[in-house]
């Protein structure tokens, strides 16, 4: 599976099936998504599809730049250099991409639960339909386990062509 850019300039491709997909209402995802101009659900969620480091090509490096909210975060967001679009989160020594699922276009997998909604002003406010997460819950972690230990405890490194700041 190839996701595009929406300027067409930077792809990745994924091979096989995601870890899990998830609707994150962390404070720092909402705080990124209004810096990088991504999109934010009804909820004020932003939607991720996980996924193996060792599942997923990734563009050369002068095609992507790490957003980080504040100098010393260990959480960078690395957008492309050619239209600024959001790629995926990474974890600093993390095994896993968390990819925007806005990539997609509307055919990302759908979310499984939501996790982090202890940040939110109001998560009574939050529907049923999926799990409500307070913050990650053990069949998040667990599902990431999985994946790295599958993955033989490796976490392969990135690298981007330089930071991004907006
Ligand atoms: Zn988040
Ligand atoms: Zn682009």
């Amino acid at each position: 599976m190839i996701l595009t850019c929406p300027c067409g300039q930077t792809s990745l491709t994924l091979t096989g099936p995601p870890i899990i997909a998830v609707d994150c209402c962390c404070t720092s995802c909402r705080a990124a998504a209004q810096r990088l101009n991504a999109p934010l659900g009804p909820h004020g969620e932003t939607a991720f599809v996980l996924y193996r480091k060792d599942r997923v090509t990734l563009p050369p490096p002068d095609r992507m730049a790490s957003f980080r909210l504040t100098p010393n975060a260990t959480t960078r967001r690395i957008v492309t250099t050619c239209c600024h679009t959001p790629l995926f989160l990474e974890f600093r020594g993390g095994h896993w991409l968390s990819l925007y699922a806005a990539l997609w276009r509307g055919a990302a997998p759908p979310p499984q639960m939501r996790t982090m909604v202890a940040d939110l002003p109001n998560p009574a406010a939050l529907p049923h339909d999926i799990p409500n997460a307070r913050t990650q819950n053990t069949r998040f972690m667990l599902a990431l386990l999985r994946a790295w230990v599958a993955m033989g405890l490796r976490s392969p490194k990135i690298q981007t062509a330089g930071e991004f700041d907006v």
